[in-house]
């Protein structure tokens, strides 16, 4: 079974309930209101999903490559939309479709999850990592690139980074948080044409990175991010908890023979 972290990553938790991005309520029921189709390319369709959330009220618009049924009778109930396995472009059934994983379905949704990036991690990095996620889902790699690499520039100005070169920051980086995977920050070293400010950074003077090497560094900063934002707070709490159940706790009051 999944962590409640994983299911506040997820866009739609199952065909019932999903994390609104208009009220940010958590596990919130929805309905689909309604399917449209278009061509996408000459070999592509493409459906639009609406959905509402029904704690605001509000309105979302989802793309996906596959159909998913309004209707559908099976085991002696009419099932619908979410409920049933996905078409794909030849009007196969999708047989490996499972309602929580319902995210793998769709390659875009507008707003995009707020959910999707710990609401610990400081805004201005989490909304340029959201930004990095949405261009990459679309394929557009350079603005894609362009986020992600503000959000790193970002997160060593967050974090007051010390250096005078990029490599250096991320080394001052790697050395503050000892308990981090040290291959992360590795990985993000490594990054080619990263200058020391990103004042100085001008459009068009790095190469945008191919999409495996988009997807490998944005998972490894989500990783970091989560290490740095969002672990440490989750400690924090469990802590807390067991303080506070251990101040109800009689075993530590024995009595004395
Ligand atoms: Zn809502």
């Amino acid at each position: 079974m999944a962590n409640q972290s994983e299911l506040d990553r997820k866009y739609f938790i199952d065909h019932k309930r999903y994390n609104c991005p208009f009220c940010n309520s958590r596990s919130v029921v929805y309905s689909v209101e309604g399917r449209e189709e278009f061509d996408w390319s000459d070999n592509r369709k493409v459906w639009i999903y609406r959905i509402t959330c029904g704690g605001c009220g509000k309105t979302s618009l989802h793309l996906s490559d596959y159909k998913f049924s309004d209707h559908k009778y099976s085991y002696g109930v009419y099932h619908s939309h979410f409920q049933n396995k996905p078409e794909d472009q030849d009007g196969n059934d999708r047989d490996d479709y499972d309602s929580n994983n319902l995210d793998d379905f769709f390659f875009y949704h507008q707003p995009t999850s707020f959910f999707t990036i710990n609401a610990l991690i400081p805004k201005l990095i989490r909304d340029l990592v959201s930004e990095a996620d949405g261009c990459g889902k679309m394929n557009f790699l350079v603005g894609a690139s362009g986020s992600l690499r503000k959000a790193i520039y970002e997160l060593l100005k967050n974090q007051g980074a010390d250096g005078n070169q990029y490599e250096e920051k991320i080394k001052w980086l790697k050395d503050k948080f000892p308990n981090v995977y040290p291959e992360y920050f590795d990985a993000l070293a490594n990054i080619q044409d990263m200058t020391s400010e990103n004042l100085h950074e001008k459009e068009g003077s790095w190469e945008p990175w191919q999409r495996n090497d988009f997807y490998y560094l944005l998972e490894t900063v989500k990783a970091v991010l989560e290490e740095i934002y969002v672990k440490p707070e989750e400690r924090k709490l469990m802590l807390g908890r067991i303080t506070s159940l251990k101040s109800k706790a009689t075993l530590t009051q024995r009595p004395k023979k």
